[in-house]
């Protein structure tokens, strides 16, 4: 990096299709590059094809990346910009450079290109291998390689770190930059991202829109720390990165020549961490979109959401794990059972818990019964007749949460069950 020169980094996305997860690593691959050394990281909808851009994934790319927290210094629409490539392409056809038949042609001086790539080291094209190449359908309709020199060169693009899909158009780029006389910034490509079979990621192996993931529940926080895993490393054995502490440890040099494999299940972990480290009040904020409309108490919400907390890998199933508190639960009398308890026996023990219950406020209940010799047989079944699950947060916390009319309640149709 030459000193005095600011960093200024773009991403570039077409928007012809929602936000993809490979696309979104490569914005925050630009982000924390930029953002590390003070400088600007750029928006640029490249939406000058006309037939495939849509609005709607425009807006797509621009809410994605503000869920994701990667806010753009500034930002730029081809389509807007129109008269500043007709310049350039005319200063192209005026010298010779570039000629027309139905379309603009770049003249390929057949040179062989050498870069020197800060991830891949030095590359070198024999670029008489693809001739004379289209650089416009007309002067108002620039493609994509032309554009984006014109593009990189006025923005004051520093470096270009973009997939490595991209880097059989980095010669003709850098072609162009020649033959308009400006200056070429550094190149950067990213390892491609790969499906745990090292094939091409799909759908398949779980990738999906950044939207989609929002949708099922992953953390932005999550999201961030599974994207920047897909080629970097940081040289540690930690794994869990904020945004702020990624923005510090990130450097280009760490990251991989080799295809990145993408793993699901790594992704269900981070956003497992990143739930268990948010404060209960914003998770409870989060989840409840996910949860049934009912008349618990924020204060309450909150209190069931810190009991699921550890189990909770999406938000989404928020709503499954705490069915039980919003709805009867359902289940068979069978689960009653504590070990070789007989059915008679669980009916005393659920009995006894009734008539407990009946005297006590909810908070002494717990008291008393932890001080019982024998609290399986009755702990179990109570648990049981609360949730009806085999596994669950324990019986004391639920009980006050419910409170004691839907405690005695539930205790009641466990002994209906049983008869
Ligand atoms: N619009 C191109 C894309 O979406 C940009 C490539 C680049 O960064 O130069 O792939």
């Amino acid at each position: 990096m030459t000193k005095g020169s600011k960093i200024r980094v773009r991403f570039a996305p077409s928007p012809t299709g929602p936000l993809h997860i490979g696309a979104a690593r490569t914005a925050l691959f630009n982000y924390l590059f930029a953002k590390k050394h003070k400088g600007d990281f750029i928006l640029r909808i490249e939406d000058t094809d006309k037939k495939r851009s849509k609005k709607e994934y425009e807006e797509n790319i621009l809410n994605s990346l503000e869920w994701l927290g990667l806010k753009a210094d500034e930002i730029y629409k081809q389509s807007q910009r129109i008269k500043i490539y007709a310049k350039y392409l005319k200063k192209l056809l005026d010298s010779g450079q570039a000629y027309k038949k139905d379309i603009i042609w770049f003249k390929n001086p057949n040179k062989n290109i050498v870069f020197y790539d800060l991830i891949r080291g030095r590359v070198e094209f024999e670029s008489a291998l693809f001739g004379d190449f289209s650089i416009a359908k007309s002067l108002e309709q620039p493609l994509y390689n032309f554009a984006a020199v014109v593009d990189d060169y006025e923005m004051k693009i520093s470096h270009v770190i973009r997939g490595e899909d991209h880097i059989s158009n980095t010669p003709k780029q850098i072609l162009i930059y020649k033959a308009l006389g400006l200056k070429i910034p550094k190149f950067a490509h990213l390892p491609l991202i790969l499906g745990p079979d090292k094939s091409k990621l799909s759908k398949r192996h779980g990738a999906v829109s950044v939207g989609d993931y929002k949708k099922q529940g992953y953390l932005p926080e999550a999201m961030i720390n599974f994207m920047v895993l897909l080629g970097w490393n940081p040289g540690t054995d930690k794994e869990i990165f904020s945004l702020k502490q990624l923005i510090k440890e990130f450097s280009l040099g760490k990251i991989q020549k080799s295809g990145a494999i993408f793993n699901i299940d790594k992704l269900d972990w981070f956003n497992a961490q990143h739930i268990c480290q948010m404060p209960a009040g914003e998770l409870t904020n989060l989840c409840t979109t996910y949860l049934p409309k009912s008349k618990y108490s924020q204060k309450d919400l909150q209190k069931i959401i810190k009991l699921e907390q550890e189990r909770m890998k999406k938000l989404s199933e928020v709503g499954e794990l705490t069915e039980f508190f919003f709805k009867e639960p359902r289940y068979k009398a069978s689960m009653l059972k504590w070990q070789n308890m007989k059915k008679k026996e669980i009916l005393d023990s659920l009995n006894k818990l009734e008539q407990m219950l009946s005297k006590l406020k909810i908070g002494d209940f717990k008291k008393q019964l932890l001080n019982m010799k024998d609290r399986g047989r009755l702990l179990w079944p109570l648990r049981v007749a609360l949730t009806g699950r085999e596994k669950s947060p324990g019986p004391f916390e639920i009980a006050e949460i419910l409170g004691k009319e839907k405690v005695l309640e539930r205790i009641k149709h466990a002994k209906k069950l049983l008869r």
